[in-house]
């Protein structure tokens, strides 16, 4: 492979999708997320993720989300 100097790569932490950019302008750049997440003890994990896997990701966020709500709403008598 051709030496290829000043380029970003990145590599999805779930799906393992490797890509590679020139550019940060690059079409499809700006569709991998860098995410937090805090576990159950309160720790915090990285990662990143490819578009797909991010889209994924939401999903579960918002269903977590309406998760939560009906648990703290339950908690008013
Ligand atoms: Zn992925």
């Amino acid at each position: 492979m051709a030496r290829k100097d000043n380029c970003t790569i990145m590599q999805c932490d779930r799906c393992q999708t490797l890509k590679y950019f020139e550019r940060q302008d690059d079409e499809g750049f700006k569709e991998w997320w860098s995410i937090a997440r805090f576990d159950s003890d309160g720790a915090q994990h990285d990662y990143l993720l490819c578009a797909d896997c991010h889209g994924q990701y939401v999903d579960r966020l918002k269903n977590a989300d309406t998760d939560f709500k009906t648990w703290m709403d339950g908690g008013r008598s």
